[in-house]
């Protein structure tokens, strides 16, 4: 029987670190990468015949879980229909007018084929239309792989960022400012010093790639009056939270209008799919309406089209929203119930589907170094410690779980249980 080493063995020779994506190679956790051969709701099999109950769902596309059957029936029919035409086609038009017909602020949308795409765009937008070059980012968000956004804070003048990733152009990096999270006075150092060169600043307004850092509303609102302020736009990145913490996102919670915003994950209902979206005058300066030019051979792709339409609409018809978040509620209780009295005590940060546990603190935590020390080696012996009871985890201590439809009750109660008994195994003795 072919095993998990065997294939990584294979897939080193061919793949860069034996991967196509760089989590996927266990990395931050230690061990061989298990190779998955099958998804059906929201269980995961191994290429040993071995099944997990799997929070990983893809990194977040899957609302419905894996091989969701009304899905697939969608993306079966739709294959009748071929794949990829290059011309105009009904199928994104239905999924742009579902879309901008929910989120007002959303009144022109363009797909593209990822979240990257969807960011590297929206970007080139704001600096189109505002004349501007830099753009403020955050530290702890991530937003796809575009050089602009492979930079962290430099040490030295007030934002300033240097490449975290080699092959990224220093000039480039200096075009990117980088600031703190849940920081109002580095908010005001930022504005004054660079305001009027600000093009756009970025932000997941739900923070959940460093784990789950929640935001205070006040802090993303002073953000959006000093761009409002100085001229730059705000970019919503929810490429994770779009549709899924609610059906108008975080944006439509906060009551905060960003000026243009990114898609990506869920609309496309586990197909690759990312989207940009905003105010009509500033996506009609993108080609052929304007001068901005950005195009893509599989751009809305039909089967990401008609897969994505039909998921959003089969998780609103069933409730998902509220349904996911009373039962992402009664799992994480359970678990913090379940993790009482542990040496090293944990918590659970939830947002609807979105979960992340982390060694204890006294205050939330909004910003990555504020994450306790010593919580990478803890969620190591976590993960491999839940692999072993029948939980996969996503396998990093920064990335988050997900809930969809397909995690019933009983699966959440077997999950739940296996998660605290992994915890006491991982307690340090
Ligand atoms: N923005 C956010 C907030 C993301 O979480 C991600 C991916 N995790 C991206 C952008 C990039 O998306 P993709 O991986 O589809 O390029």
């Amino acid at each position: 029987m072919i095993d998990h080493a065997e294939l990584y063995a294979r897939a080193l020779l061919v793949a860069p670190g034996g991967v196509q994506s760089p989590v996927r190679a266990f990395h931050s956790v230690g061990g061989l990468p298990i190779f998955m051969e099958r998804g059906s709701g929201a269980a995961l099999t191994d290429v040993m015949g071995r099944t997990y109950i799997d929070f990983c769902q893809s990194f977040g596309p899957l609302l419905l879980g894996h091989c969701d059957p009304d899905i697939r029936a969608v993306v079966a029919e739709a294959l009748d229909d071929g794949w990829t035409y290059g011309c105009c086609e009904p199928y994104s038009l239905a999924l742009a007018e579902w879309i901008t017909s929910q989120v007002p602020w959303a009144e022109q949308i363009r797909f593209v084929s990822s979240g990257t795409e969807a960011v590297m765009s929206a970007l080139r937008v704001a600096r189109a239309a505002t004349g501007r070059t830099k753009v403020l980012k955050f530290d702890g968000c991530y937003h796809g792989h575009a050089d602009a956004m492979l930079v962290r804070a430099g040490s030295g003048l007030a934002g300033q960022a240097v490449a975290s990733s080699d092959g990224v152009s220093p000039a480039v990096a200096a075009e990117t400012l980088v600031a703190a999270l849940d920081d109002d006075r580095e908010l005001d150092r930022i504005f004054d010093a660079h305001g009027t060169e600000i093009a756009a600043a970025i932000v997941e307004p739900l923070p959940a790639n460093y784990g789950l850092l929640p935001q205070r509303t006040e802090w993303l609102t002073g953000l959006a009056d000093r761009c409002r302020r100085s001229g730059a736009l705000l970019i919503f990145d929810e490429v994770i939270s779009g549709f899924r913490v609610g059906k108008t996102g975080m944006a439509g919670r906060l009551g905060i209008r960003p000026d243009l915003v990114t898609f990506g994950k869920v609309i496309g209902g586990g197909f690759p799919v990312g989207a940009y979206a905003g105010r009509k005058v500033l996506m009609e300066r993108v080609a052929p309406a304007g001068k901005v030019y950005q195009a893509g051979t599989l751009s809305a792709n039909p089967i990401g089209m008609r897969a994505g339409l039909a998921s959003l609409r089969k998780f609103e018809r069933m409730g998902g929203w509220d349904d996911l978040d009373a039962r992402g509620a009664a799992f994480c209780a359970q678990l913090a119930d379940g993790f009482q009295g542990l040496r090293q005590p944990l918590d659970v940060v939830r947002d609807g589907s979105i979960f992340w546990i982390h060694l204890h603190t006294d205050t939330p935590i909004r910003r990555p170094d504020c994450i306790p020390k010593g919580h990478a080696e803890w969620f190591a012996a976590f993960f491999h410690a839940a692999i072993a009871r029948g939980v996969y985890l996503p396998p990093s201590p920064y990335e988050v779980g997900f809930l969809s439809l397909a995690h019933d009750a009983e699966t959440l109660a077997t999950a739940a249980w296996a998660l605290i008994a992994a915890a006491r195994e991982a307690d340090p003795a």
